[in-house]
């Protein structure tokens, strides 16, 4: 084995499996998600949009900001940090996770179990990218509802084997799907643009 290789979760050359900072941004991001889960409560009535007066949108307003219902409710963040720890259990041969309650506390229950296991997913797990993944999608999009900002555009970009990938600005790395090619930060934002209208 190389001394330097790919961290397992940005891609950019690293010594170790995954830098100290990914690791820690990855911790932090499952810190968060118990305080994004509780803030989005506050989010449930759709936003208006800034004080100024009228947004001058000509649809009904939703009764609900179905995004939020969807996050809240059981399979929404709540689905994807169980999904993480089951499957850690499994991976480590423990038991399975206890019933903690309602849907916050499921929330609260797995992601401090996840944390504990930060290092160990870090060291060990070979899907370590996605849980990076969906933990950065699941805080931006929370985020991005929270704060009334969109989401950062997705660019759609060539890879050499012929698939369109979309990247964000803040993309910390991309995995092609069809050629299995993974690119860093600063090599996905060099991929061409592709034309979406040529499609
Ligand atoms: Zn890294
Ligand atoms: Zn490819």
């Amino acid at each position: 084995m190389n001394a330097i290789s790919a961290c397992a979760i940005c891609r950019n050359p690293s010594t170790a499996r995954v830098h100290e900072g990914c690791e820690e941004r990855l911790d932090a991001g499952l810190a968060s998600l118990p305080r994004l889960y509780r803030e989005l409560e506050q989010h449930l009535a759709p936003s208006r949009r800034g004080d100024s007066g009228r947004a001058g949108s000509r649809t009904a307003p939703l009764p609900v900001n179905e995004r939020v219902l969807d996050l809240r409710a059981r399979g929404g963040i709540e689905g994807v940090v169980v999904t993480w720890e089951r499957d850690a259990r499994e991976t480590l041969g423990w038991e399975p996770a206890p019933f903690r309650g309602d849907v916050q506390q499921t929330v609260d229950g797995a992601v401090a179990f996840l944390r504990t296991q930060v290092p160990w997913f870090c060291d060990a797990h070979e899907a370590v990218y996605d849980l990076a993944q969906d933990v950065r999608r699941l805080r931006a999009e929370c985020d991005s509802i929270i704060t009334g900002e969109r989401p950062p555009r997705r660019i759609p970009v060539g890879c050499p084997c012929g698939a369109v990938l979309k990247v964000t600005i803040d993309t910390p790395g991309i995995r092609c799907d069809d050629c299995g090619t993974q690119y860093g930060h600063a090599e996905a934002l060099r991929l061409p643009a592709v034309d979406r209208s040529a499609a």
